[in-house]
């Protein structure tokens, strides 16, 4: 039975074990965090990953976990409200519509879906590894090396695993000039099923519902910034401030003000991972750790989609061939994505009132709902 290493138990690790383990391998997780982690950021589940979480058996679990939006709503700088944009939703063949979750129970309930068949390490990392002909020899913080035929990084924007097969970040993570920083606030939302969307030229703050649960996201343009560290909040809490200092309209200075305080500020550049191979050997990359553009790539239906590939293309043929296969086929799905990010970020996040205005006529075409 072949023994495969997962890095990471975020959404695509938990998937591919599963799927591997229907397939016959043994499966390993193993995850950084102490447990299965927070990140209440809304993510979608749609597209090629609707059959898969289909396939899992996973939709009623997904459908009460939902977030339960169904629209967006422009807020001008005196609070004003736009009329409803209602969110366009995919179904799957089935007839499955697309739900978003809050990215913790998504990662939650495929943990869920894993767990009897897979073992899952907690608390610990890979920090290096050695192959041969026929394996590799895995040496971790914590945990007694191990052996392993095969090595996934599904760890994620910042991988290790990816770090370790073929070099430092800074050689395939680019910098798009925008960063995001998002927290719960601990109350209801303004508006129940409706993200609220605040923008001048260049800068968002965005108030959406999860269940009940209001969280605020700043997401914003920015030079890049060379000396950027996603570990340091302190760092993180500085641009932030930089970065709206002049914003006196709507809730802002009272949303920025509870960021600085938070606890649990979720801070990072927004990034498109560009890799030549996913592959090296024994070793192969899967979800955001190959092709992430953070928030705008349908990055968490990716990593579904990328994993169900994945497992199905190793039950059929050795590793060679099979890295081969899913990486030519999910390239067809990631490839459309990274090239719509600039489309995407103009959309959310126009540079100019120019910009903002050509943005929120282009929305008023959209089907509506007139706001009383
Ligand atoms: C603010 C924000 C909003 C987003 N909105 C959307 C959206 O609306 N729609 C959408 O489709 N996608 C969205 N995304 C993207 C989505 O969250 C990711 O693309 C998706 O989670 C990728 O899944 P993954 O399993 O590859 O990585 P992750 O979900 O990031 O999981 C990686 C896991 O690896 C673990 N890990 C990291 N390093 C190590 C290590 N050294 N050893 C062991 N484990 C490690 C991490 O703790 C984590 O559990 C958003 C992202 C952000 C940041």
């Amino acid at each position: 039975m072949r023994k495969v290493l997962i890095s990471g138990a975020g959404v695509a690790g938990p998937t591919l074990a599963y799927w591997l383990a229907r397939a016959g391998f043994r499966p390993t997780v193993v995850e950084r965090a102490t447990g299965q982690r927070s990140s209440g950021n809304p993510v979608d589940v749609r597209g090629p990953a609707l059959p898969v979480v289909e396939q899992m058996g996973l939709v009623e679990a997904l459908r009460a976990a939902a977030t339960q939006t169904a629209g967006v709503r422009f807020v001008d700088s005196s609070g004003r409200l736009s009329r409803r944009i209602s969110m366009p939703a995919t179904r799957s063949p089935a007839g499955t519509s697309e739900v978003e979750v809050p990215r913790a129970d998504l990662a939650r309930i495929l943990h869920r879906a894993a767990r009897d068949d897979a073992e899952f390490v907690y608390d610990d990392t890979i920090t290096r590894f050695d192959q041969d002909p026929g394996g590799v020899d895995v040496t971790f913080e914590r945990g007694p090396a191990r052996r392993f035929d095969l090595v996934v990084g599904a760890d994620g924007l910042h991988s290790v695993v990816r770090r370790l097969a073929f070099g430092p970040e800074r050689d395939f993570v680019r910098h798009l000039g925008i960063y995001v920083a998002t927290t719960p606030l601990g109350e209801p939302p303004d508006e129940p099923h409706d993200v609220l969307l605040h923008n001048t030229p260049g800068r968002l703050v965005a108030v959406h519902p999860v269940r009940g649960e209001a969280g605020v996201a700043f997401i914003f343009r920015h030079p890049v910034i060379p000396d950027f560290d996603y570990r340091d909040s302190a760092q993180h809490r500085r641009i932030l401030a930089e970065a709206y200092a002049g914003e006196r309209g709507w809730r802002v200075p009272e949303l920025l003000a509870r960021a600085q305080r938070t606890e649990d500020l979720y801070f990072d550049a927004v990034c498109k991972v560009v890799l030549p191979s996913w592959s090296a050997g024994r070793v192969v990359l899967l979800g955001d750790a190959a092709a992430s553009v953070s928030l705008l790539g349908d990055g968490s239906s990716m990593a579904i989609a990328g994993a169900r590939t994945l497992a199905a293309a190793l039950a059929e043929s050795d590793h060679v061939a099979a890295f081969r296969r899913y990486e030519a086929e999910h390239r067809r799905r990631t490839d459309p994505r990274k090239r719509g990010a600039r489309l995407a970020a103009a959309m959310l996040i126009p540079k100019s009132r120019a910009g903002l205005a050509t943005r929120n006529a282009m929305a008023r075409l959209l089907p509506g709902r007139r706001s009383s």
